[in-house]
């Protein structure tokens, strides 16, 4: 098969950028007329770019080159605005914000190999609990934005300034790094409490208190509207937050109180969002949360009602399973994650020595869990690859659930 060679040169830094955008979305898949075109790596031999030299490099059938110049990247040869660069960034703008520089990464791999991509470009993804790069919500982040998503955030409305103030000052910078050298962006990022339905629900002291001054919309409901006003419908939703002001206590010591705001903060929370959020999602979404093995197993230390906090959230998982997928044709998972060093587990007290016993005796023991490892978990989750997934609660912890024994215990000779 004839292939022919076409390469961008010289271009802008912003255009670069933006071209090997447009370029990707054409590659991966063309509409010209009514059909649709998706080519693979048949039809793409290869798709290269270079940074440092800013140029562009595509090997492609004949027939495949028609086809794409005759859409999208016709229009810029027609303005002559490749070489010189300039008015590129009007003519695709809307392109250019539907991708992402990942969605680059999707299409080489579509057209130099055989590989499944997990390919979320043009998805729209809230994320409500990322306040800082170490969590798992962070994590999830990371892996949505490499596979091509949009990511928008929801920030605990306490913790919303001190996160705003270090993203703006580069603190972040190191883990924002994607594969290929860009920073993760997000779409925006939304104040929020995750407690609250509607503005009605507040209480005066919390409306009173200053680390909420400043700040409006912040309600579920309300968090909700302004995503619909500002980006339309999404495809993913992500809760990854939790908090027990209690936890520290063991359950039979735990007030009523603190038992009801772990149960409302960790798992009606994600009812709440559902509900919200649910109507503002396209067909085929789907729903994350993150769940605990305590909900299942007993942690001595995960107390405060915590554990029944996990466990209903691991039930209502599978009813909202049913209802969502019948009213909306959306999915919902949780993932129980093993034991990571976040804030929120750290001010619990004592993950080091779950991670530790984890290392210790969980059936993969060479490395303690990487919060990447939950995030390409919710990637794959949240893309069409995992379709038929639903109401299911997804074990991303080294295997550590599967243990009836702990191997270090004294009373058992080590037989590994
Ligand atoms: P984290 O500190 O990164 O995330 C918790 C987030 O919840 C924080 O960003 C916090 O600001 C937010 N939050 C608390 N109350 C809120 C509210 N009312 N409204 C909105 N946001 C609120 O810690 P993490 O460990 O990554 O926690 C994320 C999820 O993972 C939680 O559901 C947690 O229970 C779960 N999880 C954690 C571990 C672990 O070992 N770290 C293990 C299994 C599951």
């Amino acid at each position: 098969m004839k292939k022919k060679r076409l390469i961008f040169l010289e271009l802008t830094k912003n255009n670069f950028i933006q071209t090997t955008n447009l370029l990707a979305d054409a590659l991966f898949s063309t509409t010209r007329g009514r059909k649709t075109h998706t080519f693979t790596h048949t039809h793409i031999r290869s798709f290269d770019y270079s940074i440092k030299t800013r140029t562009i490099s595509i090997i492609t059938t004949k027939t495949a080159l028609s086809i794409i110049m005759s859409t999208t990247t016709s229009k810029l040869f027609a303005q002559k605005t490749i070489l010189r660069g300039n008015a590129l960034g009007k003519s695709i703008s809307k392109s250019a914000k539907r991708s992402s520089p990942s969605a680059c990464r999707v299409v080489r791999t579509m057209a130099s190999s055989t590989t499944l991509p997990i390919d979320l470009r043009g998805k729209k993804a809230f994320i409500a609990g990322v306040a800082d790069d170490n969590g798992f919500g962070w994590a999830i982040a990371k892996a949505l934005s490499q596979a091509g998503a949009d990511v928008i955030l929801g920030t605990w409305v306490p913790a919303l300034n001190i996160f705003e103030t270090s993203y703006r000052r580069g603190k972040f910078d190191e883990s924002r790094k994607l594969s290929d050298g860009s920073l993760m962006e997000f779409a925006k990022i939304y104040p929020m409490d995750a407690v609250f339905d509607t503005m009605d629900d507040v209480p005066e002291d919390v409306k009173a208190n200053k680390r909420y001054a400043g700040n409006e919309k912040w309600t579920v409901s309300e968090v909700a509207e302004c995503v619909e006003k500002d980006f339309g419908k999404i495809d993913i939703l992500v809760h990854s937050l939790a908090n027990g002001r209690e936890v520290a206590k063991p359950l039979l010591e735990t007030s009523r109180e603190g038992y009801l705001g772990a149960i409302s903060a960790s798992s009606y929370s994600n009812i709440a969002m559902l509900q919200k959020f649910g109507p503002l999602m396209n067909k085929g979404g789907a729903c994350i949360s993150l769940t605990y093995l305590a909900s299942e197993r007993i942690i001595p230390g995960y107390g405060g009602g915590m554990s029944s906090a996990k466990a209903a959230l691991e039930s209502d998982t599978r009813v909202l399973a049913f209802e969502a997928g019948r009213k909306w044709g959306i999915r919902v998972n949780t993932i129980s994650a093993g034991p990571l060093g976040s804030r929120a587990a750290k001010a619990i007290g004592f993950i080091d020595d779950m991670i530790n016993y984890s290392m210790t005796n969980a059936p993969l023991s060479e490395k303690p869990l990487d919060a990447i490892e939950v995030g390409h978990t919710a990637a794959f989750l949240c893309s069409p690859l995992a379709s038929a997934i639903t109401g299911s609660t997804i074990y991303v912890d080294n295997g550590l659930n599967c243990m009836g024994v702990a191997t270090d215990s004294k009373s058992i000779p080590d037989r590994s």
